[in-house]
Formats: structure tokens, C-alpha cells, sequence
């Protein structure tokens, strides 16, 4: 379907929830890269996520979801039809007992400062990690030997046909969930243990002061931009590999930690790109050892 199409559609349904039609994309993703969104949608409910995911299936409009952008390079021709975000609606938290439940669209660094504060150790050495819930599910992310579906119970999911359902913790692999094609991450539900509040803020505070000292923050990235390969650390191969600064347009490899690459500066995700096919190239012909991507590369050239 064409925006011009999509936007008359909207206009049509008792559907009121915001929408922004040709959003650039780069607004909203920590690279700073990526051209528009036909449209981008926050939904304010679960029942409004319902009607739109039921929507964009009755009429085949393809559809994407925006987390915090903290691991994504969107192309520049950017997203067509839908991308969904549900950081505005879909971010509630609850606490029973030694069990956190919070919606996908929560930022992770919330969902992290509830724990603490309810005495609820596990979830504190991924203190750092930027984006929402849903992301961090998606990717599994990890810090310090430990990710985040370790601590996971279940990760409710709507299906592709608006079906909700729950997976639980065996769905989890090395930055990876097994989420079925065409669905949701709707929430997560984590079974912490009991621990100082005192004691979980101080590790946190430790892990940020570490990542200060060992990652580029103060720049536009997506984070670790290859997984690490069985047994060798990806940085590490890149350094070797001397390819720490190599620039192409205004990306560059990072000169604090080499698997980041940041946007300098006017970079475009196709300067990314072809930086990173670079680099994969340099570290096949030194090191033998092919790098794949950790970062979802999504959209149009
Ligand atoms: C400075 C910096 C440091 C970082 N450090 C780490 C680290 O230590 N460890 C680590 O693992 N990562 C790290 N990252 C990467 C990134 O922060 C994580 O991968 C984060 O969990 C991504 O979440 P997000 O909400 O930003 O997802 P996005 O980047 O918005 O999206 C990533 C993918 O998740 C999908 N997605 C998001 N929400 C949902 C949902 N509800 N349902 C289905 N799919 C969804 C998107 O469609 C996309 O495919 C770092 C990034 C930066 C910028």
C-alpha cells in the first residue's frame, strides 16, 4: 500500500491513537541515521495495539517495531508502511513478591531502577544497557557474563493473527529470541531474588562507571555492532586487526572500544554500512574468522 493510500485509510478508522505519517526515522534511533516511516503509531493500549496489528493484517501492511533505536540502523530510504512504537503507552511496571512484570515499551533503565528500589537483585549488571524492554528481549541483551533471558519467566507475545500467548525462558540464545515471525514482544515477567537495595545500587553505579570508561557514550552508536564469534571477542579482532578509526563518510570505528561505530557526524547508514562490510572483510582476510551482524539493519537503500 502506498502512504498516500495508507494516510486516506487512517483517516477512515475509529482508530485515535497517535501517528506521525513521514517520520524520519533518524530522529529516533541513537545513530541518527534512517530515512522516514510512512507512518509511525503509539498505541496507547493493548487493545489499540489489537485493532492496528489486525489492521495492517486485513490490508498487508508491512509492519515494524521501533524500540529505543539503541541497536538499530534503519537505511535511508526508510520503513514502509507501519512502524509501531510502544514506548508511550505500553510501559507499566508491577512488583508481586519477588516477581517484575513490566510491558515492552518500558525503558530498560526503569524496569532496572524498580528492582533496586523494591530490593530485587538479578537484573543490575545490564546497568548501561540503553532501549526498551521488548529490545532488550528481542536481542537478549547482555552484560558481564549474564543476559537478560537468564532471568526471564515468560515473555507474553501477540502472533501475527493478534493471538496472545506466552514463551518462556528456553526461547533465549546467545543475543537472540526465538520470536515467531510477524509477532510482538507484548511483556516480560522476571522471578528476581531478594537482596539490599543499597548493595544493588552500588553494582549498578559500578557497571555504569565501567561502561563510561570502556565505551564511546558520549556518541551516536548502536552499541556492539558484531556478535562475538565462539571463544574471541569481536572488539578484540577488530583491534587486532588495526582497524580501530578507519572512517568511511562520517562513521567511523570507534577509538575507545573497536566492535562500536559511531556517526561522527552527517554519517549515512549507507556510510555504516559499507564501513562495517569493511571491516568484516579486513578481519576475514587477518583472522580467518567470519563476523556477523549483532545490530538489525532494517528499511530501504
Ligand atoms: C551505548 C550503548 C551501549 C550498549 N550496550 C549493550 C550491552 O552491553 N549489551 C547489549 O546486549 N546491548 C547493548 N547495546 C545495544 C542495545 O542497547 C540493546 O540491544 C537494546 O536492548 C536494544 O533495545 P531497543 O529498545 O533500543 O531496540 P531497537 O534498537 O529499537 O530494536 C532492536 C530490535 O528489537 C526489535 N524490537 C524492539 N521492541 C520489540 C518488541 N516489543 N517486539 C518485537 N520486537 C521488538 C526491533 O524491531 C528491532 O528488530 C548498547 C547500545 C548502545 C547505544
Amino acid at each position: 500500500m502506498l502512504k498516500d493510500e495508507l494516510r486516506r485509510l487512517w483517516k477512515t478508522l475509529d482508530l485515535h491513537c497517535p501517528a506521525l505519517f513521514d517520520e524520519p526515522l533518524a530522529q529516533h534511533t541513537w545513530f541518527q541515521v534512517g530515512g522516514p516511516a510512512d507512518m509511525l503509531v503509539f498505541p496507547r493500549t493493548t487493545a489499540e495495539l489489537l485493532q492496528l496489528w489486525k489492521l495492517a493484517g486485513d490490508y498487508g501492511i508491512p509492519k515494524f517495531i521501533l524500540g529505543g533505536g539503541s541497536n538499530l540502523i534503519v537505511r535511508d530510504g526508510g520503513i514502509r508502511g507501519i512502524a509501531v512504537s510502544l514506548r508511550r503507552g505500553l510501559n507499566k511496571m508491577r512488583v508481586e513478591g519477588r516477581e517484575l512484570t513490566a510491558e515492552a515499551g518500558a525503558n530498560l533503565a526503569g524496569v532496572l531502577k524498580l528492582a533496586q528500589r523494591e530490593g530485587l537483585a538479578g537484573l543490575e549488571d545490564l546497568a548501561g544497557i540503553p532501549g526498551t524492554l521488548g529490545g532488550a528481549v528481542y536481542g537478549n541483551a547482555g552484560a558481564s557474563e549474564i543476559e537478560i533471558g537468564r532471568l526471564t519467566k515468560t515473555v507474553k507475545v501477540m502472533e501475527e493473527t493478534a493471538l496472545i500467548r506466552e514463551l518462556n525462558h528456553q526461547e533465549f540464545s546467545y543475543r537472540s529470541f526465538n520470536l515467531p515471525e510477524g509477532s510482538l514482544i507484548l511483556e516480560a515477567n522476571f522471578e528476581l531474588a531478594h537482596g539490599s537495595a543499597e548493595q544493588i545500587e552500588k553494582r549498578m553505579a559500578e557497571n555504569l562507571m565501567r561502561r563510561r570508561k570502556t565505551q564511546p557514550l558520549g556518541e551516536h552508536c548502536a552499541g556492539c555492532i558484531f556478535k562475538n564469534p565462539p571463544g574471541c571477542y569481536a572488539g578484540r579482532l577488530i583491534d587486532e586487526a588495526g582497524l580501530k578509526g578507519m572512517a568511511k563518510g562520517g562513521a567511523a570505528v570507534s577509538t575507545i572500544h573497536a566492535n562500536f561505530i559511531v556517526n561522527k557526524g552527517g554519517a549515512t547508514a549507507k556510510d555504516i554500512l559499507q564501513l562495517m562490510e569493511q571491516v568484516k572483510e579486513a578481519v576475514a582476510n587477518q583472522k580467518g574468522i567470519s563476523l556477523e551482524e549483532e545490530v538489525v539493519v532494517v528499511g530501504e537503500d
